[in-house]
């Protein structure tokens, strides 16, 4: 018999709790406490089959805690109770039931008297651009156990790096957020790599850079002033770069973007601020207070007699001072313990209680054995409040088998230097979203040629130096939908051009075997990457010094043709559309708002698509050409270039998105239309200004190049 069939034939109450964190587990074993096994089977639901104990994380990514000994396997330490790692998807609170996926794929439903939502919050580092891309959350033991691997690679490339700028980049470091998880763990790290630099014989412990960014006035703002001095004094003693008052702008490969445009270069970047609903509680239609949900005074989620919310997911007021509840460990397994009482109270028949915690005090941990501490109305800071956080957090662990095996890692902490071996737990990411600043460079020619790169948004500038770094001249620009570095696909060792931004860019970077493993099973994938190195070779005229002389000396203005008389805008509909092309016979339509500017382009495809979706739409629910508002055809921004763009770099941008004409602009930030300009204008200048000859010569070359791109582009995939 199926488990869930076992329990609903039994005649008691069934408690389900979803989460394994200090809320739920407290809540599960304050039950089995209070209610028999035949009375009441409870079931919890963890993503994780551990507790991960947050405090002691910054230890681990120290190295003066193994990762096991801040985890508490949840089977072993709540006897009594069902634990199962299957996720939750859904609370369905008409029907009483919650829906979740199993290991093998299949959605099951399982129905409870009592619920206990106690899922956190996840980390959210989509606040801050380019944070999910480049930086290391820190959040989960998954997290604690890779940044531990990556900072001490690092030490390693720093000591096997023969340049010292990148030397200098990988010792490094950045830590986002001043509270109390960003404070103790830059006291960890810096801990970590001043004191292991003496194994290493490149560098020395005065190249290390360890840089906490804050964006506040103070670090740690819950305890009181003279600790939080205490506590940035000693870590700058420490040599830790403290930035208050510095909000982290962006994030990318070279390091943290400052809003004033610095940028601290770091290979390093660690963010430990922002957090986002746990996804069940974001999708629970139930009231909520900054993505939290609202419980009544004894924790029950509000108008829900049967439905309790506890720990970070939940917004709970305190009894004691009716302050909203912190999101601290404390308050969740307090909560915990609470809720479970007031659940005994419900199936007893009794009167629940609301909640109420006169909270503790504080600690933190600051590096270098030292820590700030208020507790019981006492302050104390330096190396006894380091002993009191490690006896206070040792006495918290779960379980007898836990104490002993941190207590066991800390003793040999003190003795031993720290553990510098680390095995490859991370795998090399295939595909990769990546963010740059406008100015930042994708990759520079002569870069080794690893990966290849699709643009998901923003704009790029393809440059080549012809007499040296110092002369990048651009000659084409890419977007959304583009791709570059492809010598990363045509096993060339480097990059021939250099890559730039020209605005905010997002890209996703694909590993060379990633894209011969996908073009290997998507044949569709091969055939557009042919036809892309087809049209890019066909750029190659463009690099004969002649046409390239000719062109770049030629002011686009020359070739540029005046806004036709009729255009469109957004409110226009498909009718007005069809006649306006067929009016102009250009074969496309400006869309412009009232101030001129430039919001799309329609061509007779988009025009001729539109109508035959309206054609095979069933006739109830089709609606005219009259009814369609050309608003709802556009999509995406077009392609267009500046009036003060060089000719040259127009024409190549023409040949790599295959286009026959262009819409000319005032300039990236002003999109006042100016006229447009047409590949056949230039080429017929062309044809005449350097004699056929030149072209027949250059176009063999490119038919040349072409086949041989096409061949090494199969090959590789
Ligand atoms: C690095 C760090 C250091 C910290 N240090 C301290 C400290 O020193 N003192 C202090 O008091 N607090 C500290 N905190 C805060 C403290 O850890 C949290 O407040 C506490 O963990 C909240 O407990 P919780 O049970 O509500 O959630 P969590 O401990 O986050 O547990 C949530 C659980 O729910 C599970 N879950 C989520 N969604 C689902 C789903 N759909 N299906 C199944 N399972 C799900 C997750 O896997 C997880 O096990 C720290 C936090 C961090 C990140």
């Amino acid at each position: 018999m199926h488990w869930y069939a076992k329990i609903m034939t039994q005649k008691h109450s069934n408690v389900l709790i979803i989460g394994g964190g200090f809320a739920a587990t407290k809540c599960a074993k304050t039950l089995r406490k209070k209610l028999s096994r035949d009375s009441c089977h409870i079931v919890l639901f963890s993503r994780e089959n551990h507790m991960v104990f947050h405090p002691l994380l910054a230890d681990v990514v120290g190295a003066s805690l193994h990762a096991d000994s801040a985890a508490a396997t949840l089977r072993q330490m709540l006897p009594g109770i069902e634990c199962r790692t299957d996720v939750i998807n859904r609370i369905d609170v008409e029907a009483g039931k919650i829906e979740y996926q199993r290991d093998e794929g299949q959605i099951d439903r399982i129905g409870y008297d009592h619920l206990v939502i106690a899922c956190g919050a996840d980390s959210n580092l989509a606040m801050i651009p380019g944070m999910g891309d480049h930086a290391f959350p820190f959040k989960t033991m998954r997290d604690a156990v890779l940044l531990r691997a990556h900072i001490i690679r690092q030490l390693e490339k720093a000591e096997a790096c023969d340049s010292p700028e990148r030397q200098k980049f990988y010792l490094a470091f950045v830590i986002i957020g001043g509270g109390f998880s960003g404070v103790e763990l830059a006291g960890e790290v810096n801990d970590l790599i001043r004191e292991s630099t003496r194994f290493y014989r490149n560098f020395t412990r005065d190249q290390v850079r360890v840089t906490l960014v804050h964006s506040g006035d103070q670090i740690l703002p819950e305890v009181s002033p003279t600790l939080r001095d205490f506590a940035l004094k000693k870590m700058k003693r420490l040599r830790i770069e403290v930035l208050l008052n510095t909000r982290a702008a962006a994030a990318t490969r070279e390091g943290v973007g400052l809003p004033d445009g610095t940028m601290i270069r770091a290979a390093t970047v660690i963010c430990t601020i922002g957090t986002t609903p746990a996804q069940i509680v974001e999708h629970f239609d139930v009231p909520k207070e900054r993505g939290r949900i609202v419980t009544d005074a004894d924790m029950r989620v509000s108008g829900l007699p049967n439905v309790w919310a506890v720990g970070d997911c939940a917004y709970t007021k305190n009894a004691f001072d009716e302050k909203p509840s912190p999101t601290t460990g404390q308050f969740a397994e307090r909560q915990g313990r609470q809720a479970a009482a007031n659940i005994a109270r419900v199936l007893r028949g009794e009167p629940t209680h609301p909640f109420y915690f006169k909270p503790l005090g504080q600690l933190c941990s600051i590096g270098g054995r030292r820590a700030v501490a208020e507790m019981f109305g006492l302050r104390i800071s330096g190396f006894s409040a380091w002993v009191l956080w490690r006896s206070v957090y040792l006495l918290k662990l779960p379980s007898w088998s836990r104490r002993t095996k941190v207590a066991l890692d800390w003793f040999s902490d003190l003795i031993f230097p720290r553990d510098l071996g680390t095995l490859r737990v991370d795998q090399p990411q295939p595909l990769a979203g990546a963010y740059y600043r406008p100015g930042d460079f994708i990759y520079r020619q002569g870069d080794p040629a690893n990966f290849f790169y699709a643009i998901e948004q923003g704009e790029v500038e393809v440059l080549r130096n012809i007499n040296g770094p110092q002369d990048d001249r651009a000659f084409a620009f890419l977007g959304p939908g583009d791709f570059c570095g492809e010598a990363a696909l045509t096993h060339d060792p480097c990059y021939q051009v250099s890559v730039r931004a020209r605005t905010v860019v997002r890209v996703m970077a694909m590993s060379r075997e990633a894209f011969s493993k996908l073009a290997g099973t998507m044949a569709p994938s091969r055939g557009v990457l042919a036809e892309f190195m087809r049209r890019r070779s066909q750029a190659l005229w463009l690099h004969f010094p002649a046409s390239k002389e000719a062109l770049s000396k030629k002011p686009l203005a020359s070739f540029l043709e005046p806004i036709p008389a009729q255009t469109l805008t957004p409110d226009s509909t498909l009718e007005q559309a069809l006649a306006t092309l067929t009016k102009n016979g250009l074969g496309f339509l400006f869309v412009l708002d009232n101030e001129q500017c430039l919001l799309g382009v329609l061509n007779a495809t988009d025009i001729a698509n539109a109508l035959l979706l309206i054609a095979s739409t069933p006739a109830e629910s089709r609606r005219d050409a009259s009814e369609v508002q050309v608003r709802e055809l556009l999509s995406g921004d077009p392609i267009m270039v500046s009036e003060d763009d060089p000719s040259l770099l127009v024409a190549s941008t023409m040949l790599e998105h295959g286009l026959s004409w262009i819409p000319v602009v005032v300039s990236t930030n002003d999109h006042h239309l100016k006229g447009s300009v047409r590949a056949e204008r230039i080429g017929y200048w062309m044809l005449q200004e350097l004699g056929k000859d030149t072209l027949i010569a250059a176009q063999t070359a490119t038919l040349g190049e072409e086949l041989q791109a096409q061949r090494r582009t199969l090959r590789s995939a």
